[in-house]
């Protein structure tokens, strides 16, 4: 089997590939919505993987790896490896976990970070309410995410949060030392959180990036008594094209609050110091982000051999994004935890994909599928509609 085409089309504001052989079979793979950018970026490594034949997945790999980065430039190998490997099972006629190793699972947990209701305050309240309306959603979630400190509005919202400027610019990276009073306001906001939740349900904050070290510190000591999944991305994080591994393991060797990182992070050797010297708690990779779920599961693996638990970021990584989430978590050691569910994204994409289970998390877990592939298809009678100018023929 050959490549004959690499296409790329942005449907809503999502990167899609498709992948074209020379059998009929094409595989599909998606970038964060939040990504439409690098629609050229994809196109980039056609010329690098044209007449190579798919189903030797990292024999295509090794010909792109090297050209990638941190979040967000690793998202279109990512996406690419995510295609192959759609091809791959749908030639072998079996599902992508089986080409991994197999499922250890039949059915995987999911965390919500994704279905979100618009906070205006950020107030104790305020936060109580937020997770009262996700206690109560459909998909019955066992662990939510809330994103509190410098990840989303706070730090903007309250007044004397810490000690630097606020820059509100797109992307702009606040960080600095807490006031005692931002410090008290977190700890408030979770402890109203709590009060909700109690402990039928977990609760992982997104923090940052952005705290000191003596503050990450001080905020992980404070909320051992909550018993938090995890404290996420506090010092470096969300397209950070770094890690600071020796940073996150000051913080960890002062707490029992689990630490996370890992979301931006390109490639299983950016992940071998914060693995190695049990910098963190838990790692999440996006496997959209990391180079694909080849890339995640080696992580998976090796951070497992340290003590290392697994939560993969997915956010925004749609429904193809969805179906290899599943695939590859269905395949990983029992350090996994749960993944972070990306629903659709818009709510459209729910009508021209075909192949996921309705509903789709059930309980907070997702039962594993068994078509061949990614096991998910889109449906070129529903989604031409949504091609923009230019990319009538991606189905082509
Ligand atoms: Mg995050």
């Amino acid at each position: 089997m050959k490549i004959t085409d690499l296409k790329c089309a942005v449907i809503g504001s999502t990167p899609v590939v498709r992948i074209v052989t020379d059998e009929g079979i094409s595989g599909y793979g998606q970038i964060e919505a939040s990504k439409p950018y690098l629609k050229p970026h994809v196109l980039f490594y056609k010329e690098y993987i044209l007449g190579e034949d798919p189903t030797n997945v990292e024999r295509v790999m090794m010909k792109i790896r090297r050209m990638g980065a941190f979040k967000p430039w690793g998202s279109a190998v990512s996406a690419i490896e995510f295609a192959l490997w759609d091809i791959a099972g749908k030639a072998a006629g079996v599902p992508v976990y089986k080409l991994l190793g197999g499922k250890v699972r039949d059915k995987v947990r999911v965390y919500n970070g994704s279905i979100r209701f618009p906070m205006t305050e950020y107030t104790p309240e305020a936060y109580a309410a937020d997770v009262a309306r996700m206690k109560a959603s459909p998909q019955g979630f066992t662990i939510v995410k809330e994103g509190i400190g410098f990840h989303g509005a706070m730090a903007t919202a309250i007044p004397d949060f810490y000690y630097g400027e606020i820059n509100q610019a797109a992307r702009y990276a606040n960080r600095g030392m807490l006031t005692e009073r931002g410090l008290k306001h977190i700890v408030a906001c979770v402890e109203a959180m709590k009060d909700v939740l109690g402990d039928e349900i977990g609760l992982a904050l997104d923090l940052g990036p952005g705290f000191t070290v003596p503050d990450a510190i001080r905020l992980a000591k404070l909320l051992e008594p909550y018993n938090l999944m995890w404290l996420e991305d506090m010092i470096t994080g969300d397209y950070t094209p770094y890690v600071l591994a020796d940073l996150y393991r000051e913080v960890r060797n002062h707490t029992s609050t689990p630490i996370h990182t890992g979301e931006q992070i390109y490639l299983r050797q950016n992940f071998r110091e914060l693995i190695e010297t049990q910098a963190v708690n838990i790692v999440g990779p996006d496997p959209a982000d990391v180079g694909g779920i080849a890339e995640l599961k080696w992580i998976a693996e090796y951070a497992d051999l340290h003590g290392v638990l697994m939560a993969p970021h997915g956010v925004l990584d749609g429904l193809i994004g969805l179906a290899a989430l599943v695939q590859v978590s269905a395949t990983l050691p029992q350090n996994y935890i749960a993944f972070e569910y990306p629903s659709a994204n818009p709510a459209w994409w729910s009508d021209i994909v075909d192949g996921l289970p309705d509903p789709i998390v059930k309980d907070g877990f997702i039962e594993v599928w068994d078509r061949p592939g990614l096991g998910i298809e889109l449906n070129p009678d529903r989604a031409s509609k949504y091609l923009p100018v230019g990319d009538e023929d991606f189905f082509d």
